[in-house]
């Protein structure tokens, strides 16, 4: 063919991006384009973080395609309006892009394929997204998976595809008579700081080279430790696409742990897929009667990293300065929310979506319900003990210090319960409790064995129904 559009959505590079190779491997000129989807930017769960990282890697994307005999095109609009009128302005024969599998994204692909073929243009998916296709494995009995390891074992024994070279040349940039669409107006909230991160393909690269030379070796004992730099920190690349799985599997294949970690990524996606009414309800219909606490207050002390626990308040002041979290933390600081504060796992999978920069519908929702005990993990109900968390995986504090200034000069034996400190102990690391730094804002004995009350009364109201 003549002229293909690739659609460019969560799959923002060159290298290793089936849909786009395919479309070059057929047509002699690719057209890229992306479109900024009004129905998505004005959902309640886009922050602002997330929408910086996309603007970003989208605007070093443009450049590459420059660089590269091409134009990417940004309009803005409905997908199923926009792309459609695109294809049949520049005469295209087919328009390209890498299948997503979140609720949202599968109905509106299928709006886009039908307008697209109302106009006699074909639609051209490609699997890219996953290393293993959420249905390309399934249990014995032929049902999707809802239990991690089973899962892993048919994943791992999964054939696999090698990551495809870059496309070098999109045959001619398109002329076009309508500027490209601005990136949406952003406000980025105080306290984010926008050097943590280099958003774009080139440094999801360096940053892939530099964690396979220092830090995969030892990925199995520094993943747990929030105060080193232990994990490879590519959430938001993958996010985005800025990066293949196949091209992070390909350099780190070799570390058992850390291809457990990309499963757990595909299996929630697998989940999300087989069972796409998580997205909004709890996996394990038992648990939907749940009665919630409500409090604003206990909410937004959660939220500002307030609650009187050190490790959940650095984790909640990490996510405020870096949008992101170290994943230790994220388990304790959402296990903290349902079973200490009792409150619905959905306005902590809400919050985190609008602050993260690798916020991600499956993985976002599996941790959360992985957290509440909603979701497909088969353990009786677990609930952390964020002292006990805290001395094990930031045993000398530096985390928490870190974060929390007001913690700074708090001695190690209580920098994981600094309201246990005398009056003078306070004075003398310069902490008051109370003023510089909050009591507990609950006890966490008490509120476990509420939890446990919650959880057995939830349960116990479906078995009568
Ligand atoms: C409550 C909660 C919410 C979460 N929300 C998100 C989210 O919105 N987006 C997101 O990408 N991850 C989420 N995770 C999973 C995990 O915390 C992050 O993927 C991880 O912290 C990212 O850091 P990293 O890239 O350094 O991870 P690494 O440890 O280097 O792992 C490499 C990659 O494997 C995947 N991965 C690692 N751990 C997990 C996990 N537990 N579940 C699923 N995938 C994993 C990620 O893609 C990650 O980039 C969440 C976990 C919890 C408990």
């Amino acid at each position: 063919m003549k002229v293909a559009l690739h659609w460019f959505r969560r799959d923002l590079r060159l290298a290793d991006n089936t849909a786009l190779w395919n479309a070059r491997a057929q047509a002699e000129r690719v057209v890229p384009v992306f479109c900024w989807d009004d129905a998505i930017l004005s959902r309640p769960d886009v922050g602002a973080p997330r929408v910086w990282f996309l603007a970003e890697s989208l605007a070093e994307l443009g450049q590459s395609v420059e660089q590269r005999n091409g134009r990417l095109i940004v309009v803005r609009g409905r997908p199923e309006t926009e792309i459609p009128a695109l294809a049949k302005t520049l005469g295209a024969e087919a328009v390209f892009w890498n299948s997503d599998y979140e609720p949202y994204a599968r109905e509106r692909d299928a709006r886009v394929a039908e307008a697209l073929s109302e106009k006699g243009i074909a639609a051209r998916p490609a699997a890219d997204l996953l290393l293993v296709e959420p249905d390309a494995v399934a249990t014995q009995a032929g049902a999707p998976f809802s239990v991690f390891t089973p899962f892993y074992r048919a994943w791992d024994a999964a054939p696999r595809v090698s990551p495809l070279p870059a496309v070098e040349d999109f045959g001619g940039a398109a002329v076009r008579q309508r500027p490209d669409a601005d990136p949406p107006e952003i406000s980025l909230p105080a306290g984010f700081d926008e050097a943590a991160w280099v958003p774009g393909e080139s440094a999801a690269n360096e940053r892939l080279e530099s964690f396979s030379d220092d830090g995969l070796g030892d990925y199995a004992e520094g993943r747990d430790r929030p105060a080193i730099d232990g994990t490879s920190r590519l959430s938001p690349y993958l996010k985005f696409g800025c990066i293949s799985p196949r091209t992070v599997l390909e350099k780190c294949r070799e570390n058992a742990k850390f291809v457990q970690e990309l499963a757990w990524r595909e299996f929630y996606f697998h989940v999300l897929w087989h069972w796409p009414e998580v997205a909004e309800k709890e996996w394990q219909s038992a648990m939907r009667g749940m009665e919630w606490d409500s409090s604003e207050a206990l909410l937004d002390a959660w939220k500002q990293g307030r609650t009187g626990y050190p490790l959940v308040d650095a984790g909640m002041r990490q996510l405020a300065g870096e949008g992101w979290m170290h994943n230790r933390v994220r388990m304790v600081t959402a296990s903290f929310l349902t079973k200490d504060l009792h409150l619905d796992w959905r306005l902590g999978e809400r919050h985190f979506m609008l602050t993260l920069v690798d916020g991600d519908l499956a993985p976002n929702n599996g941790g959360w319900q992985w957290a509440a005990s909603t979701g497909v993990d088969p353990r009786p109900l677990r609930i952390f003990n964020p002292w006990l968390q805290s001395e094990r995986y930031d045993p000398e504090g530096a985390y928490i210090r870190r974060w929390l200034p007001e913690l700074q000069g708090v001695p190690a034996k209580h920098i994981h319960r600094p309201h246990l400190m005398t009056p003078e102990e306070q004075g003398s690391c310069g902490c008051r409790i109370g003023v510089d730094y909050p009591a507990p804002i609950v006890d966490h004995a008490e509120e476990r064995l509420a939890a446990l009350a919650m959880y057995a009364a939830a349960k116990g109201a479906k078995r009568q129904q």
